[in-house]
């Protein structure tokens, strides 16, 4: 894979900002590609974790962005396990996801990956533990996928893995706090999100 490279890319504030928000620079990965090797689904990538980080080392953040690597990563950890630096890739790709979305610059295709992590991130917010029926109901009315998965639904619904009625844990404020100090989400001040109107309206 080959990039050209302007020098004025270098410095990047969106960089800056991912390295503000998993506490952690990417300098300090030297690139010897254990966590693109351990990766489950790397073959689904675009462009391999290893490379993302790089890229990132390189301030070119915008490649990073529009990939379909963010979106495709199911933030299972192995990369940041097996990292003999202890970088935390995982983090990382959850902050270029958050990242994408806010500065616009996500990929158009993967509609249905972003749709559903934006409706589980509102629904933690919402709830402060995730609450699969309505993580199911909102993400159906908006992918309209009303039949997928439906099966599976009613199986896991039979055997009690599904509540009806979320349930907000005592430190529901204490966890928008920590999405607003990570830089997720809204502020409380903010009108609500369409994701969080149709979480409402369900409960
Ligand atoms: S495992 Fe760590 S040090 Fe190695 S390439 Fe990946 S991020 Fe860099
Ligand atoms: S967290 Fe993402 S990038 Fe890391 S190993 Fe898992 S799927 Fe791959």
């Amino acid at each position: 894979m080959r990039f050209t490279i302007e020098s004025q890319q270098l410095e990047s504030d969106l960089v800056k900002r991912v390295e503000e928000m998993i506490e952690q620079s990417p300098s300090i990965c030297y690139q010897c590609g254990k966590c693109s090797a351990g990766c489950p689904v790397h073959y689904l990538m675009d462009i391999p974790p290893n490379v993302v980080i790089r890229l990132l080392q390189l301030g070119q953040i915008d490649r990073v962005l529009e990939s379909r690597t963010i979106w495709v990563c199911s933030s299972c950890s192995t990369c940041s396990t097996r990292c003999p630096k202890e970088f935390k890739i995982a983090e990382c790709m959850d902050a270029l996801r958050e990242l994408a979305l806010a500065t616009g610059k996500d990929t158009p295709s993967e509609k249905d990956i972003k749709l559903f992590h934006q409706v589980f991130m509102s629904n933690m917010r919402m709830f402060g533990k995730v609450h699969e029926a309505s993580i199911a109901g909102v993400y159906k009315l908006k992918s309209r996928h009303f039949f997928a998965d439906v099966g599976a639904g009613i199986k896991m619904f039979l055997k009690g893995k599904i509540k009806l009625f979320p349930h907000r844990i005592k430190g529901v404020k204490e966890i928008r706090a920590m999405f607003e100090a990570a830089g997720y989400g809204r502020k409380e001040k903010e009108e609500p999100s369409t994701e969080d109107k149709e979480q409402e309206k369900l409960i």
